[in-house]
């Protein structure tokens, strides 16, 4: 079966330049740390630009586009932005979910929103939603509520909890594989 590979752009909003290099190796990073617990998915990694929206209008469009998007579960570009913990996006996506600390994402969908949060395995944690993994916390447990301790789909994916490298349980693993096996059109 031929591959599909995935085109993973990412983006800042009102951002300070040292969050955004921390943020950028981090996205760029997720291929390699896929490949070390099995996942060989092949994602082309682009950045395409900082603050090109203002606060106004980047609301506006994101709301859209997760309308838009969840309609069409498979598609195989994927978009990751950040922004500040203030930003009315962050704001927007905790009042709808409070229990979200450091990200938002439809699972399975086209976007993932990360508030300013200075671990890489928080910034995995919500790309890994957009491949297909699900939260390994619920509203009593901040988990890992799976088999494994240091889980990056735990309520609070830090250095401290996960641990250097990427570590996922096999429900998740399954998961992403599967989803990765759907997404077919660009
Ligand atoms: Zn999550
Ligand atoms: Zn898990």
């Amino acid at each position: 079966m031929q591959k599909t590979e995935i085109d993973l752009y990412y983006t800042t909003l009102d951002l300070e330049p040292e969050y955004r290099d921390f943020f950028g190796k981090a996205v760029k990073g997720i291929q390699e740390e896929l490949k070390r617990i099995g996942i060989d998915q092949e994602i082309q990694v682009e950045r395409v630009g900082d603050d090109l929206l203002d606060r106004g209008k980047s609301v506006a469009l994101i709301s859209w586009l997760n309308f838009m998007f969840t309609k069409y579960p498979f598609c195989r570009t994927k978009f990751v932005l950040a922004c500040d913990e203030k930003h009315p996006l962050a704001k927007n996506a905790r009042s709808k979910q409070s229990n979200a600390k450091c990200g938002a994402t439809i699972r399975q969908g086209t976007i993932s929103l990360i508030y300013k949060f200075g671990h890489r395995h928080a910034v995995w944690h919500e790309i890994l939603h957009l491949l297909g993994a699900d939260d390994c916390y619920d509203d009593r447990d901040p988990g890992p509520t799976c088999d494994r301790e240091k889980c990056v789909m735990q309520w609070e994916p830090t250095e401290e909890n996960c641990g250097s490298d990427l570590v996922l349980c096999e429900t998740n693993i399954g998961l992403i594989k599967e989803h990765l096996g759907q997404l077919s059109f660009a």
